[in-house]
């Protein structure tokens, strides 16, 4: 069994923990025994950056125009829904207060929801709401990435532990 230490904070996106704040007002609860432990220890912080960023759920679906979260960060392009609405400034806004409250909290990693537009660190989509996936991190996941808070999705929880405790 992997064991961790009892200090480190971890940020998870609030989905993830069943709090149904996706843009169509769903969840994406995952249920794992790292987790649990976690969240009886009082180590997960959880925060959903788009609904912090000041959007409300349901929302119109957005993705990243010819881009990445990176690029977005620089201003070099935008976020736009799929009414053609850009929400560039909400998506950053998001993406600060997130690591405010990182930093607040003094999380050290997080798990983000892979291919959001804010939380994937992989994948996300490529902007024609074609569901066509590519390489590339979201808003939220680039900005705690510049300021070395390790992001893994999902899928990745064992390798979090191990992250954590070596
Ligand atoms: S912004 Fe992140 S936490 Fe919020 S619903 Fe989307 S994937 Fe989940």
């Amino acid at each position: 069994m992997i064991q961790t230490t009892h200090k480190q904070k971890i940020l998870i996106s609030a989905c993830l923990t069943g709090e149904k704040v996706r843009y169509n007002g769903t969840d994406l609860l995952i249920e794992h025994p790292l987790l649990k432990q976690w969240h009886r220890n009082g180590r997960l912080v959880s925060v959903c950056p788009e609904v912090t960023g000041g959007m409300s759920t349901p929302r119109a679906p957005a993705e990243i125009i010819n881009g990445n979260g990176k690029t977005v960060l620089s201003r070099q392009t935008t976020v736009v829904n799929n009414i053609g609405k850009d929400v560039t400034q909400a998506f950053i806004l998001g993406a600060q207060k997130t690591l405010q409250i990182a930093k607040e909290n003094h999380c050290i990693a997080a798990i983000l929801t892979e291919r959001s537009p804010s939380c994937g660190s992989n994948m996300i989509y490529d902007g024609n709401f074609s569901r066509q996936r590519i390489k590339g991190m979201g808003v939220t996941t680039a900005l705690l990435e510049q300021h070395n808070i390790r992001v893994f999705n999902q899928e990745q929880i064992e390798q979090l532990a191990l992250y954590l405790n070596p």
